[in-house]
Parts: structure tokens; C-alpha cells; sequence
């Protein structure tokens, strides 16, 4: 018996304007699995996260998350049902430290329900202490244990995308959708991206849906994979699969330059 799909998506629209960005995406996220969703630039990859996280209402269709429809739901709702985004562009608070950065991305604590009464202060000192023992174990699996302490401004680019994933852990996401994680990241900090993804697949069951324009990467961690141009899925299987489809091929010649 195959286990349940973690996401499924059927017929997703999203117009912006004129424009249709989404044009009925169709593709499900095994539970357990590493997804890979793979396409040429403008296919629509980000606008699938956005909406199915979100973050864009959608035109048509629907989005179950383990079963239950979520279509329409906000980024908060979907936070605390499990799912977390990271972004293509990695939005942090630049002024908070990379430690910082992971604790605000908890759940609330009861220190949150301000003005905290005097006798209070001790359980919230209590639970910052703790909050920051958190990130710091995050911080370690990370490899970023060094710099927690940081400004989040400080970061290489490729490390700043692994806060977001951080915080996406911290937020005790079971569904984590990754855009581009290995995007402008050198090779050594790309091995470490893969392996970290792939050790929290495989350790602590996280599902991932990763958005990534490297092949070789997606052929090495994903399973499935989903290929969308033009705002549909035009192929799906294993990437070798995905590869050999002549309308995968055309798809990407299609394009001015070669995928990064
Ligand atoms: P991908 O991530 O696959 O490169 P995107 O989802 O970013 O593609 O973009 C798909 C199409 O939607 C593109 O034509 C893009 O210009 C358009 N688009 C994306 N976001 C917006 C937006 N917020 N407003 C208007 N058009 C958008
Ligand atoms: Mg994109």
C-alpha cells in the first residue's frame, strides 16, 4: 500500500491581470517524499507555492493538505497545520541575529499575551531560555551553530537560505515547501544543503516539495518529479523520466538561456 499523499493539488488557476500564471496545475506530494517540481523560468513554480501556501488566492481549483482541503486557507492556518515556505529571495529580519531569526518562528509562547503580570516573568524568562535552546539544536543541525549570534545581514547567501529552512523547522513544519534552495550557492554549501535536506527527510520524516533548476541536484534527491511550463504540469515520474520527455526538452529550449 502506498501511503497517503502529504499535498494534493488538482486544477490550480491563478490569474494576475491578463496574465495566467496558473493554468489548472495538477500534481500530489507523497507522504515521506522528497518532490522535486522542475520547469523553465515564468512556468509558474513560484506562483504553485505562493497560492498553495497561501500567500495568493487562487482562481480555481483546490489544494488538500493529508486529506483536508485547505484551498483559500491563510499562511497562518497552514503554519500551524504543518506547512511551511521558504522564499526564492530569503526574507529575514536583517536586524535580529541568526539565532533570533529561528526563535521568533516558533508557535507563540505565552510571553506573546502582553502585558505579562510580574509574577509571569519568570515562567517567560524560563521559556526564552528555552525557545533558545531550540534554535540553537536547529542551528547545529544546520552547521550554523557559530553564527547564531550573527546579524542575519552578516550571512552568505546560501547560508541565509538555510535559516529559512531553520525557521521552517522551527515552526515544526511536517510539509516544507523549498524554493531554489541551491540558487546562487557555491558547491561545498550546496553538498551541505543536500545533505541536510536529505537527513531531515530521512530522519525526522519531513516531506519536502523543492523547486530547484538543478538537475542534478533534483535527480539525486527527488521522487517524484513534476515538470511545469506555461502554467501546467507537462510531465511527471523520475527525473530521468522527466528528462527523457520530448516535451520536457522543448519546453526548456524554449528558453533564452540554460537553466542555473
Ligand atoms: P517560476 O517560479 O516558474 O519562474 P513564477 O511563478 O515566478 O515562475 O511566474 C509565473 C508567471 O507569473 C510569470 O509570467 C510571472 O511574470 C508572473 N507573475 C508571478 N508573480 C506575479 C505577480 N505577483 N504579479 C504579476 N505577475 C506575476
Ligand atoms: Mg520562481
Amino acid at each position: 500500500m502506498n501511503p497517503p499523499d502529504a499535498l494534493v493539488v488538482e486544477g490550480l488557476v491563478k490569474r494576475f491581470g491578463g496574465l495566467t500564471a496558473l493554468d489548472g496545475v495538477s500534481f500530489a506530494v507523497p507522504e515521506g517524499s522528497i518532490t522535486g517540481l522542475i520547469g523553465p523560468n515564468g512556468a509558474g513554480k513560484s506562483t504553485a507555492f505562493a497560492t498553495i501556501a497561501g500567500f495568493h488566492k487562487a482562481d480555481g481549483g483546490s489544494v488538500r493538505l493529508r486529506g483536508a482541503d485547505i484551498t483559500g486557507a491563510s499562511p497562518w492556518a497552514l503554519h500551524k497545520a504543518g506547512l511551511a515556505r521558504t522564499f526564492q529571495i530569503p526574507r529575514l529580519f536583517g536586524r535580529l541575529s541568526v539565532a533570533e531569526n529561528l526563535m521568533v518562528a516558533a508557535p507563540p509562547q505565552s510571553g506573546e499575551k502582553l502585558p505579562a503580570p510580574w509574577f509571569a516573568r519568570g515562567r517567560i524568562a524560563r521559556e526564552e531560555a528555552a525557545l533558545r535552546a531550540r534554535a540553537m539544536a536547529v542551528l547545529e543541525r544546520l552547521n550554523l551553530a557559530r553564527h547564531a549570534d550573527a546579524p542575519a545581514t552578516a550571512l552568505s547567501g546560501g547560508q541565509k537560505k538555510l535559516v529559512e529552512l531553520g525557521r521552517a523547522l522551527m515552526s515544526g513544519a511536517s510539509l516544507i515547501l523549498l524554493d531554489e534552495p541551491a540558487a546562487g550557492v557555491n558547491r561545498t554549501l550546496l553538498r551541505e544543503i543536500a545533505a541536510t535536506i536529505a537527513r531531515l527527510n530521512r530522519e525526522d520524516g519531513i516531506t519536502f516539495l523543492l523547486i530547484e533548476h538543478d538537475l542534478d541536484l533534483v535527480a539525486e534527491l527527488c521522487h517524484p518529479v513534476h515538470c511545469m511550463a506555461e502554467g501546467k504540469v507537462i510531465a511527471s515520474g523520475t527525473m530521468a523520466e522527466v528528462r527523457a520527455d520530448p516535451t520536457v526538452a522543448e519546453a526548456y529550449l524554449g528558453m533564452a538561456i540554460e537553466p542555473v
